[in-house]
């Protein structure tokens, strides 16, 4: 029997915490670093004809931290790090702004979705805690969480699917490994860290 492999119609990634390091509220394009696995990762998928595309919250810029064009320079200097990306699809609201986009809302995904003229449903989100998630399951898509020593145990628990690293999410994408993760092995996720096993 031939089982035909499903590609996705996009990969949507949050993009602080996944893409590249976390440096919460940063404005500063010097400090972006890819994420171990990054270049390859997305190398991947460009290279199987799957859109790629970045979902962020970028509450910074609610807050005053950031300036809209400080974000767009962190954001050029992302793409010239990682390579272009098909969609950015960006909230610049807070908690309390009641918008429809900032993860945990699904927002983002629908409209990168739309933007790639894909639906949801065909999306996989992948992203470090659980809003990103949330908001995969709320527009429909597929959420593939990547624990860093930030992400709670719980989030972990509630993820739909855990990966040990971008490499391993694609993986997961390309040859639709559709099994999560159990929960009761998903502790080494945050013990192991970054190694490769
Ligand atoms: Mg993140
Ligand atoms: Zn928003």
């Amino acid at each position: 029997m031939v089982f035909e492999k499903r590609r996705p119609g996009a990969v949507l990634f949050d993009r602080d915490g996944t893409l590249i390091r976390d440096v919460p509220y940063n404005g500063d394009p010097k400090l972006v670093e890819p994420m171990p696995g990054a270049v390859e990762a997305l190398g991947r998928l460009r290279q199987a004809d799957v859109p790629v595309a970045v979902v962020t919250n970028q509450s910074g810029v609610a807050k005053g931290l950031l300036s809209p064009d400080d974000m767009d320079q962190v954001n050029a200097r992302v793409e010239e790090l990682l390579g272009p990306f098909d969609a950015w699809a960006i909230c610049v609201h807070d908690d309390g702004d009641g918008c429809t986009c900032r993860k945990p809302a699904p927002g983002l995904v629908i409209r990168a979705a739309a933007v790639l003229d894909v639906s949801p449903r065909d999306c996989v989100v992948v992203g470090d805690i659980g809003r990103d998630m949330d908001a995969a399951r709320a527009a429909g898509a597929r959420g593939i969480l990547i624990p860093t020593p930030q992400t709670l145990p719980v989030e972990i628990e509630d993820a739909p699917e855990v990966a040990h690293d971008l490499w391993d999410a694609v993986d997961r994408v390309l040859n639709d490994v559709a099994a999560a993760v159990p929960a009761a092995s998903a502790p080494w996720a945050r013990a192991m860290g970054w190694s490769r096993w």
